[in-house]
């Protein structure tokens, strides 16, 4: 048997890694407190679930699903992004639902990518944006994504050449792993590069619906010029603690919605409707809703910081995304010190290297864990006193 070459070149997925370890500390006995995945732990909303309930008892709903989906969930889609953001979009021709954003972004880069070809890709970053650029064949061009920048990639850095070959930039704000906000006036930025280099924008706003401290986050699509050069990825796996549930949306573009519609109406057979209807039901759900939820995450938030400020580090409380993304002191690797945390405190953490180079010297914590394994978790973490190197 002879596999291509992409299955051995793709590091493993990050939290293989991390699950592994994790399962080995549990077999010896011990009470592991793992801050890795993001993956909430508050259950999905129960009338989002009723909804599941009633529509899976619908025959119609036992067959296969259009790939573009319900027409009233394409509508429901537009109904939000008119409510949420205020932009008007068409609910046929600009939208469509994804089997979660992954699926979308992965299969993003069959529209653009040849072999040889170029995609802009932040570092660190969301790994699926470059494992889907090299299955297409495709190369990365990294752009790093600096504190000292806001956590934006330089646009002015990226060489002529390397713009012009590029195919794609792929962004993402709320942002993982930094948990950065895109701040005012740099999408404008983002949408003259596009245009001027020919390059198709794709906005992953995974993490939309999740903020803190009365922020909302914006949509790349309130920028004028947006939709003329990109499309932004929605998932309702954070916004509505619905991972298992596997829904997200593309948004924008007509062109790029038409591509991505070619490629997933030829691999997949779209959302299973029920999932749709719970969707639906979802996006329904009031602003003061999503505003408990995100309280809950805000104290933890604080807590987080505040015991990682207690034993040294320099944490920054984030704005919006499930995160907490901080130094590490000098002289450590992210791999060494996120070793020593899991060996001499049981907790897991992610190390920043994981997204990319200059994740280098990072962790980031999660803030999807219940308050009282946080606070076990917590608790460790005050106790424990990071080794002096040197
Ligand atoms: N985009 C980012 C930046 C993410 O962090 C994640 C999940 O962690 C996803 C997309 C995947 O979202 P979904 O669950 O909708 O596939």
């Amino acid at each position: 048997m002879k596999f291509a070459s992409r299955i051995e070149k793709v590091p493993p997925y990050l939290f293989v890694e991390i699950s592994r370890k994790i399962a080995a500390k549990r077999e010896q006995g011990i009470d592991v407190i793992s801050f890795g995945i993001g993956d909430p732990d508050i259950p999905t909303p129960d009338n989002v679930i009723e909804k599941l309930r009633e529509t899976a008892l619908d025959g119609p709903n036992h067959r296969y699903p259009e790939t573009d989906g319900l027409p009233e969930f394409r509508q429901a889609v537009a109904d939000w992004y008119q409510r949420r953001f205020g932009i008007s979009v068409h609910p046929d021709k600009e939208t469509l639902p994804l089997i979660g954003a992954k699926e979308g972004i992965g299969h993003a880069a069959l529209c653009f990518i040849e072999p040889g070809d170029i995609a802009l890709v932040p570092d660190p970053g969301y790994p699926v944006y470059s494992v889907g650029t090299w299955f297409t064949g495709g190369e990365c061009h990294w752009m790093p994504l600096l504190g000292e920048n806001g956590w934006m990639p330089d646009l002015d850095a990226i060489p002529d050449e390397v713009a012009d070959r590029a195919r794609v930039i792929w962004l993402n704000y709320p942002n993982n792993p930094t948990g950065a906000i895109a701040e005012a006036g740099y999408f404008e930025k983002v949408v003259e590069f596009a245009k001027e280099h020919d390059i198709a924008v794709m906005h992953d706003a995974s993490y939309s619906e999740v903020a803190f401290d009365g922020y909302r986050p914006v949509s790349f699509l309130e920028t004028p010029g947006a939709i003329d050069v990109g499309v932004e990825f929605h998932s309702l796996s954070k916004s509505y603690n619905m991972t298992g549930w596997r829904l997200g949306m593309a948004v924008g573009n007509e062109d790029i919605i038409s591509a991505l519609m070619v490629i997933k109406s030829n691999l997949d057979s779209g959302v299973p409707n029920a999932i749709q209807y719970m969707g639906m039901e979802a996006m329904e759900l009031s602003q003061e809703a999503i505003d408990e939820r995100n309280a809950i995450y805000e104290r933890r938030r604080d807590r987080v910081v505040q015991t990682l400020q207690e034993i040294g580090l320099d944490a920054i409380p984030p704005k919006a995304s499930l995160y907490v993304w901080t130094r590490i002191p000098e002289g450590f690797t992210s791999a060494e010190f996120t070793a020593l945390l899991l060996d001499e405190a049981d907790i897991v953490v992610t190390p920043g290297n994981g997204y990319g180079e200059y994740g280098e010297g990072y962790i980031r914590l999660s803030l999807t864990i219940s308050d009282e394994d946080m606070e076990k978790g917590l608790a460790k973490l005050s106790e424990w006193r990071i080794p002096s190197k040197g």
